[in-house]
């Protein structure tokens, strides 16, 4: 079988349907965050339909594992077809998530990007390593792939995110079945058609629904990978899932990121890149700045300068041209947002910028940064997943990195000043998978990205983003075979 698609977008190619009779109300409605009408529609697989999904999965893993080569030409075309289909998949991915078009391109490229990664580095990576521990004895381990992969991933980045899934598990030669969110199905189903040129049947396969299907693919008994991006309490099922079958697990699930800026840090300076690491993508990202700790002396230019430029974006849909920042991506996400900023209002923090929905269709959020939050506020303490950034005083450093580790998460956390060495030296006490200096949330696709603590559970990333995806066999035999009676 093919890279399997269903449902039909307006204007795009018509894509095959799914597997199996089904009637014309199976489908559910795919939005668009921008208008908060419905644009598009997207089948409803049910779980059952998975059976006959992984059992193909499972067929075409047999001949795909088996030939490397043909593998990296086919990663490699999948790479060129993803590039040439960039000026379809761009605009759907806005219209159902609601970024920028701009940076839609840029996900779309990041995706061929990947793919292209994995292709050039998996046969170094695949090959035979030789222990030497000094026995009269040659071992060598090789890897081996795990079967079918299902790969279960959100809507803040539906295509760069299932590639970080479907990447690497293909060019470690398993077969993935990737289920997208039901907020952003469109962009992933057309990503599927896109590849399902260039890819033999079966190898990834696109499965749209409404839970369980999510819950069913994960605990399915015929799957020997769940690689799952998303919240915390999703993730926790879908271990429970996968316990059964005792499939390996890769979660990569939320983030509460802090940024400390320390004294030397020059505010005007850094403002920019601190405020886009903060509300880019809507500040739908998981290791977005979720939280600023900014030195006393510096708190109200802190402030200032975020707000400014909180003030001076442009919000609008993601397909207006000039636009900066895109709508919340659906309506649970929007009122998750409003409530944590409420709470912080009541509970006595100030809107230095926005603080409140825009009054207009769709699901804007004003781009907000809060004043004098209490510590114990929800926007502090949990993941707010939206346009809206706490920023908090500080007295000494010890105080500030105490506050940035008082967190179950720990994706990732940042550290701004001048001094690079002094800053490195408080990055280094963060809790967290990955600490930046004067930057965030900056990965290149060759580094290992796991969280710690309550954010995730395995790696994504480069050769260990792989490993994650085979499995060691390990052959041992001696160094000479003596003839029988021979001395
Ligand atoms: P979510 O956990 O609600 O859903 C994620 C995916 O899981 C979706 O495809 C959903 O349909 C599916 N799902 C829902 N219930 C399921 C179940 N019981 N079993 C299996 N699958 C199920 O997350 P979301 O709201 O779509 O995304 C936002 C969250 O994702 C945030 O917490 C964010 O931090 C996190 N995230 C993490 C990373 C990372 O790399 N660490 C990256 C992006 C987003």
């Amino acid at each position: 079988m093919r890279a399997r698609q269903s449902g039909r977008a307006p204007g795009l190619p018509a894509a095959p349907r799914s597997p199996g009779k089904r009637s014309p109300g199976e489908v559910f409605a795919v939005l668009d965050p921008a208008t908060g009408e419905v644009f598009g529609e997207a089948v409803d697989q049910r779980p059952d339909e998975l059976d006959g999904v992984v059992r193909g999965a499972g067929e075409a893993w047999r001949h795909w594992r088996a030939d490397p080569d043909a593998r990296t030409a086919a990663l490699f075309a999948a790479a060129d077809a993803v590039e040439a289909a960039a000026a379809d998949l761009a605009p759907l991915l806005t219209r159902e998530q609601g970024k920028p078009l701009a940076e839609s391109h840029h996900e779309v490229a990041r995706t061929a990007a990947r793919l292209r990664f994995f292709a050039e580095s998996a046969p170094q990576s695949l090959q035979p390593q030789p222990i030497e521990d000094g026995r009269p004895v040659r071992s060598e381990i090789h890897w081996r792939s795990l079967g079918p992969v299902a790969a279960i991933v959100p809507w803040n980045f539906p295509l760069q995110l299932a590639s970080a899934k479907f990447a690497p598990a293909l060019a470690a030669g398993n077969t993935v079945v990737l289920k997208p969110s039901p907020h952003t199905p469109l962009a992933t189903r057309l990503l599927g058609s896109v590849l399902s040129a260039v890819l033999p049947e079966g190898v990834l396969t696109i499965v749209t629904g409404r839970e369980p299907l999510g819950a069913r693919l994960a605990a399915h008994p015929g799957i020997r990978h769940v690689t799952f991006t998303g919240s915390v309490p999703t993730g926790r099922a879908v271990a429970r899932g996968a316990a059964d079958s005792l499939a390996h697990v890769t979660l990569e699930l939320g983030g509460n990121d802090a940024a400390v800026l320390l004294d030397d840090v020059e505010v005007q300076k850094v403002a920019d890149r601190l405020f886009w690491s903060a509300f880019r993508n809507c500040g739908q990202v998981c290791m977005a700045v979720k939280r600023v700790y900014a030195p006393a002396r510096l708190y109200s230019d802190v402030v200032e300068a975020l707000a400014q430029r909180a003030k001076a974006t442009v919000v609008g849909a993601g397909l207006d041209p000039g636009t900066q920042l895109g709508p919340v991506n659906n309506a649970t996400q929007l009122a998750r947002v409003e409530d944590c900023t409420s709470r912080a209002l009541a509970d006595g923090a100030r809107a230095a910028a926005g603080g409140h929905r825009l009054d207009r269709p769709g699901y804007f959020f004003a781009p907000t940064v809060l004043a004098d939050v209490p510590a114990d506020s929800p926007v502090v303490t949990e993941e707010q997943f939206g346009p809206v950034l706490p920023v908090l005083p500080y007295r000494d450093l010890d105080e500030a990195l105490d506050a940035a580790n008082d967190t179950g998460f720990g994706l990732g956390g940042s550290v701004w000043g001048t001094d690079l060495d002094r800053a490195e030296e408080a990055a280094g006490r963060l809790e967290c998978g990955t600490a930046w200096i004067n930057h965030h949330a900056e990965l290149s696709l060759a580094q290992p990205f796991a969280g710690t603590k309550d954010s995730g559970v395995g790696v994504a990333g480069g050769p260990w983003g792989l490993h994650g995806n085979l499995r060691p066999f390990v052959v041992h035999r001696p160094r000479e075979e003596r003839p029988e009676g021979g001395r």
